[in-house]
């Protein structure tokens, strides 16, 4: 059984499909005091689950899983009603990414996470034997963003989970009706009562609620604003955060690249969820020799993308969630044009629902280096196109941001592709390919710079969920006492430098000479 603590409600918030302005639900709100009750529940009931092992917490994720499967197409449709995407994109991008997540970490975890056994670091502790365990952080809260509600919290969920801990969720204000299929989704799992709670509050409380409330760890996904703030808060707690924040990425087209697939691959990455991904093709960087070719191929792919509500997958392109986003694009194509960028937006498709968010999707060409679009994340359908002269002026300026999270290089020589990978200040480079990665449970994910601390997914991702316990032990039952315990004395200073020399010393004389110094030092500790 899933629990949610609703002891009290303090207000409500009405959840509308961006893409037609129509009502779709009603959530309550939960209070502090839910809060610091699920925390307190969860308490009680992780380290059992923690003891179940892996075998029985992968039986409960796979009845998740079943769950996740059977009810694919009615999940698709609430995220799209809810956020505004297509339900192309809901599917391939959500609902198919939490059942390969679950899958690869029910599967995985116990392999990633088994002890591991640490080889002697030195002769000197040759009777040392250590090893490690990843243990649970036990009750991890989760806070998610809005633009993939449904993905980014079912990875992070379903490894805490496989891993042994208890867990709180709280979703965006802008997609608690996607809260709700999670909460159903989990429900399926029959976990035990208080191991997963969702808790709906508001932004502005859930900071300061969730470090006070009790948790181990906090995960958190969204913005760099927001990421600094609650990372200045659990400083006082010290708690430790993982931070999964914004992106400004950049794609490079070599010169070499094959530009039907550049093309095809930069609309969707740049496009799909209406722009509105943290790893999102944003910059797109490109060799003169085929930037107008480049150029006028993305144009003409554009135009055919059908933009509206979805009905029946009869659309490529959504809305933008909310209407702040909104507005910040906006603002943000107004300050391009106003710097001499040529805009080329796609007219609107017919049938568009003027009730919707729609911002069409649009190319920025011949974008500058101090054009807000270029500088900042955009989290909107609109890609920046600029020329350059050579990789070495792509990369320069891919890296020229504060922001590093992922990045694609396209080219058909995959040696030089590497070899530029490898000069990305970013968290993951995708080559011949862009933000798909996010998908790839098996990858970690996160950014360098302020694109977030900590990495989520993957092996790295299964070991943030814990913390490591290392375990020393002595091997030799005989000996009575280590080299450098009590009593001290003048011979046993110099049976230690004899050891750092048998180990180190430049000169065999100096070496052997070691020996002399050491053997009675090491000699003594078998002694009473
Ligand atoms: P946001 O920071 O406004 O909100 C994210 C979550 O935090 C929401 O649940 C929100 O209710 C909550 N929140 C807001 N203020 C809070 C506070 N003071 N204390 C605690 N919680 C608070 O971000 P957003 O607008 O929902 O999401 C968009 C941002 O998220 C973009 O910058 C995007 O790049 C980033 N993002 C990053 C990744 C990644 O994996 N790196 C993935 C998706 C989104």
């Amino acid at each position: 059984m899933t629990t949610t603590t609703t002891t009290s409600t303090r207000g409500s918030i009405p959840s509308v499909n961006p893409a037609t302005g129509e009502t779709i639900g009603v959530t309550e709100l939960n209070t502090v005091a839910d809060l610091n009750n699920a925390v307190s529940a969860a308490h009680k009931v992780q380290p059992a689950w923690e003891a179940a092992g892996y075998k029985e917490r992968r039986r409960h994720l796979l009845l998740v899983r079943d769950y996740i499967v059977e009810n694919a197409e009615s999940l698709a449709e609430i995220i799209s009603r809810d956020t505004g995407k297509t339900k192309i994109d809901a599917l391939s991008t959500e609902v198919m990414s939490a059942a390969m997540a679950i899958s690869y970490y029910a599967a995985h975890a116990v392999g990633i996470l088994k002890r591991k056994r640490l080889s002697g670091g030195s002769l000197l502790t040759f009777n040392k034997r250590s090893y490690v365990d990843r243990v649970p952080a036990g009750v991890v809260g989760i806070i998610s963003p809005w633009n993939y509600p449904f993905a980014i919290p079912f990875h992070e969920v379903a490894m805490a989970l496989i891993t042994g801990n208890a867990v709180i969720l709280k979703v965006a204000s802008q997609t608690l009706m996607v809260g709700k299929a999670i909460q159903a989704a989990i429900a399926a799992g029959n976990f035990p009562p208080g191991l997963f709670s969702l808790i709906n509050l508001p932004g502005t409380v859930a900071g300061n609620a969730f470090l006070e409330s009790g948790i181990n760890k906090l995960f958190f996904t969204g913005s760099v604003a927001v990421g600094k703030l609650l990372m200045a808060k659990a400083a006082e707690r010290l708690i430790p955060v993982s931070l999964e924040l914004g992106g400004n990425d950049a794609m490079i087209v070599c010169r070499d690249a094959n530009l039907q697939r550049a093309v095809n691959g930069a609309l969707w990455a740049g496009i799909s969820n209406a722009g509105q991904s943290c790893a999102a093709v944003e910059r797109i960087y490109v060799e003169e020799p085929v930037y107008e070719a480049f150029v006028v191929l993305l144009k003409e792919k554009m135009q055919g993308l059908k933009q509206g509500a979805d009905q029946n997958c009869d659309v490529d392109v959504g809305a933008m969630t909310t209407k702040e986003q909104m507005k910040k694009v906006q603002d943000q194509l107004r300050d391009a044009k106003s710097k001499g960028a040529r805009i080329f937006a796609n007219p609107p498709s017919s049938g568009l629902n003027p009730a919707g968010l729609f911002i069409p999707p649009t190319i920025v060409e011949g974008a500058t280096d101090d054009m807000l679009l270029m500088r900042e994340e955009i989290f909107g359908p609109v890609l920046g196109v600029a020329s350059v002269k050579d990789v070495d002026e792509a990369v320069r300026k891919a890296n020229a941001s504060t922001l590093g999270l992922t990045a694609s290089v396209w080219s058909r020589n995959k040696k030089k592709a590497h070899a530029i990978a490898a000069r990305l200040e970013v968290g993951s480079v995708m080559i011949n390919d862009h933000l798909m990665s996010h998908g790839l449970a098996e990858t970690p994910w996160g950014g360098f710079k302020e694109s977030g601390i900590g990495r989520t997914h993957g092996y790295l991702g299964l070991e943030e969920m814990t913390q490591p316990r290392v375990v020393v032990d002595d091997m030799l039952p005989g000996m009575q006492k280590n080299m450098w315990w009590y009593p001290h004395s003048r011979k046993v200073f110099d049976g230690l430098l004899g050891g750092l020399d048998v180990l180190y010393a430049k000169r065999l004389t100096k070496r052997l000479a070691g020996i002399f110094k050491l053997v009675p030092v090491f000699l003594r500790s078998f002694q009473k």
